[in-house]
């Protein structure tokens, strides 16, 4: 049986998970995922694939691929591109966004240079004005998307953007999305949610057998690439079977909310589990947020059973966004943490506003100590963050040691 030290010699928290080779290991695939996942692009795109590059959650894969096309995540994780973007940009705006015009202006992201198109949306203002920009001299075809998710008129409008999407993808590709197409690549995308969500319910366990900066390269900025498929069965079969790790049962278990971590932007949970603590649950876009809900690929209307999924994703730009907090309740039930680390981008006003709701849900309704972290790709303040971190451990730990 394997153990939680064979693990632990493999990419772990604070590492560079880019430098591990391919060992045969499906930790070791996915320390290289983004080589992977462009080598995989350029093959397809060689035999006549288009490729579709997106920046959100809210994107449907599903329909992308019933295209007979590549969806690429272009979210980007580089302080490096930053300056280009200042060129056009404000300073003062989302990392995020900021990362990925750079790499725009700079012409220097392979996934964006072979893009056919974008499919982008309009969540954030600082996104939607970013592509704007793009869109001067890219392909786009721009989703508007509802800002909340009560109405019954919201779902229809939804539904309506997604046939607009579709009907673009099909006229652009000069191929028609039937309803054999779109079953097939909601069965892909589902396991594919299903093996990830697996994957990260091992972190429920009193002793994971993994750390969360493991269980967060456990993933690909290309969706439904079969040999990913393989290795999240095989990182699955490996990980199902461990004992119980007695460094990860001694660790404080933190609950990680809000921005996404695109790959490379994993600074902050770094510095949690360099400091102690073990990350069971990332609720976020790069964490479980998109995958905790499948596609009902039993339903009578498949696109609608689409739009469904996608519009119940408890994103801050909608408002209200009361779904994100009972999916905090739910996941601090399932994965027990002892503290709450929220993190948020520099000038992300959506997530930075609703911190006042998870603090209040964190200290007042889970009676757990909560730290809001508001930073960017800069490593300046990691000093400054990592005496923050520390002192909440602290006190995380000694109220569990009350307990
Ligand atoms: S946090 Fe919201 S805007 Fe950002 S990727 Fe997720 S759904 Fe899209
Ligand atoms: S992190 Fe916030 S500001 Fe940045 S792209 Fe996402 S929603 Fe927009």
């Amino acid at each position: 049986m394997n153990t939680c030290d064979s693990v632990s010699t493999k990419p772990s928290c604070g590492s560079n998970n880019g430098a591990v080779a391919d060992s045969g290991d499906p930790l070791g695939w996915f320390a290289n995922t983004i080589s992977h996942s462009l080598t995989y692009a350029q093959i397809q795109r060689a035999q006549g694939r288009p490729i579709v590059g997106m920046m959100c959650e809210f994107t449907p894969r599903e329909l992308i691929m019933a295209a007979g096309a590549i969806p690429v995540c272009l979210c980007a994780g580089s302080a490096a591109t930053i300056p280009a973007a200042e060129r056009h940009l404000p300073a003062n705006l989302c990392p995020m966004i900021k990362s990925a015009y750079g790499y725009h202006v700079e012409r220097s992201n392979p996934f964006l240079e072979m893009s056919d198109l974008i499919v982008a949306e309009t969540t954030c203002d600082g996104k939607k004005k970013m592509y704007e920009l793009m869109a001067e001299s890219r392909a786009m075809h721009v989703v508007q998307l509802p800002h909340e998710q009560n109405g019954k008129d919201a779902l229809e409008y939804w539904v309506n953007e997604l046939y607009c999407l579709k009907e673009a993808l099909e006229r652009r590709f000069k191929i028609e999305i039937d309803e054999t197409r779109l079953r097939e690549s909601i069965h892909t995308m589902n396991r594919e949610r299903s093996l990830r969500r697996r994957l990260a319910q091992l972190m429920k366990r009193d002793a994971p057998p993994l750390t969360g900066r493991q269980l967060a390269q456990l993933r690909s900025n290309t969706s439904g690439i079969p040999e990913d498929l393989r290795q999240y069965e095989r990182a699955l079969a490996m990980l199902e079977g461990r004992e119980a790790c007695p460094k990860t049962a001694k660790k404080v278990r933190v609950l990680l909310t809000g921005v996404p971590m695109a790959f490379g932007a994993e600074r902050v949970l770094d510095i949690i589990e360099g400091s102690g603590g073990l990350v069971v649950c990332t609720e976020s876009c790069t964490g479980l947020k998109p995958i905790y809900e499948d596609v009902d690929i039993d339903a009578p209307d498949l696109m609608r059973a689409l739009a469904t999924k996608y519009f119940h994703l408890p994103c801050s730009v909608m408002s209200r966004n009361t779904d994100r907090l009972d999916l905090l309740r739910n996941l601090a039930v399932e994965y027990r943490p002892d503290c709450v680390v929220e993190l948020i981008w520099q000038a992300c006003l959506t997530y930075d506003v609703e911190s006042f709701y998870v603090k209040r849900l964190a200290e007042e309704e889970l009676q757990i100590p909560y730290l809001r972290i508001e930073t960017d790709y800069a490593p300046a303040d990691s000093a400054r963050i990592q005496v923050r971190v520390e002192a909440l451990l602290e006190t995380a730990k000694g109220r569990k040691q009350r307990v």
